[in-house]
């Protein structure tokens, strides 16, 4: 009788809905990495180079664009960006039961390609969802409700978009048990602004910065001369930061001072080892061709040996 039940119940219960005993389960928020590629993901389209080549044939090495999913301490469900790999990424994201998440609301962070490329998925040709709660900024809602397919689900009702100011935290949901807040990035603003989002839980607070054009500059807008006094503002445990390219020699061919970014060599001389009160730091928004993506690569140790990481999808953080 006690395995059958147990059966029943492994089987049955959705995450943090609900408790064998009846109680609803109160332990809190989980943010789970459901991309950390950049924008183009890996294998990025039309690419033959080794590491998208082979990303082809093994699925373990592809990599999706940049993907926060964050269930509330409610059993609500939330992503961060929407991107080009929604499917597969609600499906890491599904590690109980046998029906596959669905997201009541999406933060975004800019309107970059890669960051908005699956809205369209959300609409009558493919899931038909109703009401889903859109949040941007004030300037990139703006921009995005312009656009003549936005234009067309809004009248539809398959999304709702909301503009939340910098600074300003809110629940995605009432009640669902941690806040989103947006704060202003320097990053190529052609589209709009950028954010980095920060998620703030009862105990931590994580840091979600997927692009930025350089340290510099948002040192230089935050006035604070080093990168920890700048988590120290927003009070950050952890933070998934921009690790597009390793080093300026990446992209032979094209001019990297057009798609600026600091390179994780930047941010490791900024960063130095890490040290006993530092956030966990992690590097996300990976382009193909940057070597850290191969586990054996010497550039991945030199990250670990600081005591970084590289992000991982499926990883799990707590709050
Ligand atoms: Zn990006
Ligand atoms: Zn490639
Ligand atoms: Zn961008």
């Amino acid at each position: 009788m006690v395995l059958l039940w147990n059966d029943y119940y492994f089987r049955n219960r959705r995450f943090k809905d609900w408790d064998p005993y009846g109680y609803p389960m109160t332990s809190g928020v989980s943010v789970t990495i459901l991309g950390t590629a950049q924008d183009g993901g890996i294998p990025q389209s039309g690419c033959s180079c080794r590491t998208c080549m082979e990303a082809h044939k093994d699925f373990k090495l592809r990599k999706y664009p940049v993907c926060l999913g964050v269930i509330g301490s409610d059993g609500s469900k939330h992503i961060i960006e929407i991107t080009k790999n929604l499917s597969e990424q609600l499906m890491i994201w599904t590690t109980i039961g046998k029906e596959i998440f669905i997201p009541e609301t999406v933060s975004i962070s800019h309107l970059h390609l890669g960051h908005i490329e699956g809205i369209g998925q959300f609409g009558k040709p493919v899931m038909g969802l109703k009401k889903i709660d859109i949040f941007l900024s004030r300037e990139n809602k703006k921009n995005f409700d312009n656009r003549s397919d936005i234009r067309l689900m809004i009248e539809d009702d398959n999304i709702r978009t909301h503009a939340k100011e910098f600074y300003q935290p809110f629940e995605p949901k009432e009640g669902c048990g941690f806040s989103l807040q947006f704060i202003p990035i320097p990053h190529r603003s052609e589209l709009g602004d950028t954010s980095a989002i920060i998620i703030n839980g009862k105990e931590r607070n994580i840091l979600f910065m997927p692009d930025q054009d350089s340290w510099e500059k948002t040192l230089e807008y935050y006035s604070k001369d080093n990168v920890r006094d700048f988590f120290r503002i927003f009070d950050i445990d952890e933070a998934l930061i921009d690790g597009t390219f390793w080093s300026m020699e990446e992209l032979p061919g094209r001019n990297i001072s057009e798609i600026p970014h600091p390179t994780i060599q930047d941010s490791l001389q900024l960063l130095g080892k890490k040290m006993e009160d530092d956030p966990e730091i992690s590097f996300l928004h990976l382009n193909h061709s940057n070597p850290v993506n191969d586990i054996n690569s010497k550039q991945r140790k030199i990250v670990e040996l600081n005591g970084w990481k590289i992000a991982e999808m499926g990883n799990v953080l707590t709050l």
